[in-house]
């Protein structure tokens, strides 16, 4: 039997004023089974060192960087069980493969790698470490993102014919990344952030919600990426059509640049017999609409949502679950997994939880979009 305690977590990132690092940590934590204990959180040892202690952890568990990190602590009796990776992009690709190398499993944050020939890369030290990995796609752990998978998957809107995807920010409409603002000046520098800008950030995110939700994969696209703010050296406003697998047709778009919006997801997803609309800003409730009936908005922990709906719920109808929740639920679905693969389970990793197959999903969709803007063409994935 294995030993009932919290898994064990050490994060590389996430230091003082970052952004998503303090989102998993809140995430890991919410459901019990998940303790942060070490961590490289900072580029710089100083701030490492300050933030270690701001999380209350052992001092000599605030390392100065993640090798230092991996090294020490695979000595440690009471080691860590998983790396969780939120730093810049360039990093993720090293980070994830180091630590797979000694021993640890891996939560990365998207995007998997910075190109799509460091995620083939990555998916080899995957399979060869046999360890479990995986990808935050924070939208996937929504319960009514799970709901509309569902529906998807029943065949109820019967075969699925358009499918319209947008994610549209306002906060990159002006060259933030000059005023040194943290998380601007990494997203424009192509050797932090990769060569996909808005594309990579959030049309990834798009990309994947669009596969998650309909089960089919994107097999044909024409993009077009472009700078709209001057002398920005990435993509910040991003048109694509879409094919699938099934020939139906698709539109993305990913923009940074649409002054005023927040952080506008939205997917639609058309069938034959009707269809549903999600938006995360309005994450509680998902509209149904049928050819032939009246419009339905389901509502979160609705006693008559799926199972899967139903499964990632926790609290009675009318409280509401955000994003922290739903990035909760990725967590600890990775927690059971660990879990269960400690106890000897071969592979454990559930297949509502973003994986490594979607990490290289995502990077070749970037790498797709890059090359058929480039070229003016429609490209094959
Ligand atoms: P950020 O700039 O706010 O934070 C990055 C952190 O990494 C900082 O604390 C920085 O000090 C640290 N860091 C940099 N180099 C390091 C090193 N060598 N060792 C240790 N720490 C180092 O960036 P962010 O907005 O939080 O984004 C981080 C990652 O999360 C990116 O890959 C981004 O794409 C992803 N992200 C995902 C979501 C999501 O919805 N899942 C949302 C936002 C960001």
């Amino acid at each position: 039997m294995t030993e009932l305690r919290k898994l064990r977590m050490g994060m590389v990132g996430g230091g003082p004023g970052a952004f998503i690092g303090p989102v998993h940590r809140m995430a890991a934590e919410l459901d019990g089974r998940i303790e942060l204990v070490a961590g490289a959180f900072s580029q710089s040892p100083a701030r490492s060192r300050e933030a270690g202690k701001s999380f209350r952890i052992d001092p000599g568990r605030a390392y100065a960087d993640y090798r230092e990190m991996l090294e020490v602590e695979r000595r440690r009796t009471d080691a860590i069980d998983f790396v969780v990776i939120a730093t810049p992009n360039y990093l993720h690709l090293p980070v994830a493969v180091a630590a797979l190398e000694a021993g640890f499993a891996v939560v990365s944050d998207k995007p998997a790698t910075a190109t799509y020939e460091e995620a083939l890369v990555l998916k080899k030290a995957v399979a060869k470490a046999g360890l479990p990995y995986a990808l935050t796609h924070t939208y996937a752990g929504y319960a009514l993102v799970r709901e509309a998978r569902a529906i998807c998957a029943s065949g109820q809107l019967g075969r699925i014919r358009k499918v319209a995807v947008e994610y549209l920010q306002g906060w990159l409409s002006q060259p933030l990344e000059k005023t040194g603002q943290k998380q601007a000046a990494w997203r424009a520098d192509p050797a932090l952030n990769g060569p996909g800008g808005c594309i990579g950030d959030i049309g990834v995110h798009a990309f994947h919600l669009l596969e998650y939700v309909t089960g089919l994969d994107v097999t044909r696209m024409n993009a077009t990426l472009r700078s709209v703010v001057p002398e920005r050296r990435l993509d910040d406003d991003c048109s694509a059509f879409l094919r699938l697998e099934n020939e139906a047709s698709g539109v993305l778009m990913a923009s940074q640049v649409t002054a005023g919006e927040g952080n506008g997801l939205r997917l639609r997803v058309y069938g034959e017999a009707g269809s549903i609309d999600w938006r995360q800003e309005d994450p509680n409730r998902l509209r149904v609409k049928w050819v032939d009936g009246p419009e339905e908005i389901r509502h979160a922990a609705g006693g008559y949502l799926s199972e899967d709906a139903r499964a990632v719920t926790r609290l009675p109808g009318g409280h509401p679950e955000g994003y922290i929740e739903a990035f909760a639920v990725l967590y600890r679905e990775f927690a059971d997994a660990m879990i269960a693969w400690r106890a000897g389970q071969a592979n454990p990793l559930p297949e509502t939880l973003p994986g490594i197959r979607a990490g290289v999903r995502g990077m070749r969709f970037i790498e797709r979009a890059i090359e058929s803007s480039r070229t003016e063409r429609w490209v094959k994935f």
